[in-house]
């Protein structure tokens, strides 16, 4: 597997657990907010970490950390990841995955052999809008049948959707409700300045926090357990 970041301890990335966090290599989107670009953009990619000595620092740390959260780039694209999730399980690590959504296949098999536990996908925009908000061609039914996966998976898992002023108008936010069903958690992120992707000089700004509130309140009054972050 190619790690191109780790971070020792979180206490917020993996609900209820006290945390690292391991970050994959390469990603099939190009998200025009996304923070990771050395994990994103090939001429940005640094030398991988060695998976050996990150497994060996956790098999040490085990019972003080309790969660791994395995997040990118894109970990599905990851050949390796199966086998060092098994690893991980192996010193009792509950796992958290971090996913796109744009692998469907991979990601039944990991649920399926228990080699993750909680599940977290981003939903990017509605249906329509995809293509603006990652920058690439996609299949949106490997999205939609991600979607279905995780909620009949009967592990712990949120939704999430990073929303972007000139990325996404109140309104396709709101559409983003042809994903969800009465029940699901999902998570609205508020866009951060931070470092980005580059390959677009698309000029994004947060929402303001009247508006992420009644964003909110509009998902909450269809049924699903939406917040804001
Ligand atoms: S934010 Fe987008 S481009 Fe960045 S890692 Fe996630 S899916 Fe890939």
């Amino acid at each position: 597997m190619i790690i191109g970041g780790f971070l020792k301890f979180t206490l917020i990335d993996y609900p209820g657990k006290i945390a690292a966090s391991i970050f994959t290599r390469g990603c099939n989107f190009r998200c025009p907010y996304c923070h990771n670009p050395q994990l994103v953009l090939p001429r940005r990619y640094q030398l991988p970490l060695d998976n050996n000595e990150i497994l060996n620092l956790l098999q040490e740390r085990f019972g003080r950390l309790d969660g791994i959260v395995i997040t990118g780039g894109e970990p599905l694209l990851q050949e390796g990841l199966e086998i060092f999730l098994e690893k991980l399980k192996a010193i009792g690590y509950a796992v958290k995955l971090d996913t796109n959504g744009s692998r469907a296949n991979p990601l039944k098999k990991l649920i399926n052999r228990e080699l993750v536990d909680y599940i977290a996908m981003d939903i990017k925009a509605p249906f329509q809008h995809y293509v603006k908000s990652i920058q690439v061609p996609v299949n949106l039914e490997q999205i939609k049948k991600s979607i279905d996966i995780i909620r009949e998976s009967g592990l712990d898992y949120e939704f999430r959707t990073t929303i972007a002023r000139n990325l996404h108008t109140n309104a396709e936010i709101k559409e983003i409700s042809e994903f969800l069903v009465p029940g699901d958690n999902y998570y609205l992120q508020n866009y951060i300045e931070a470092r980005r992707v580059g390959h677009t000089n698309m000029e994004l700004q947060p929402f303001e926090k009247s508006e992420l509130e009644e964003l909110t309140a509009y998902f909450c009054g269809l049924g699903i357990n939406c917040q804001s972050r």
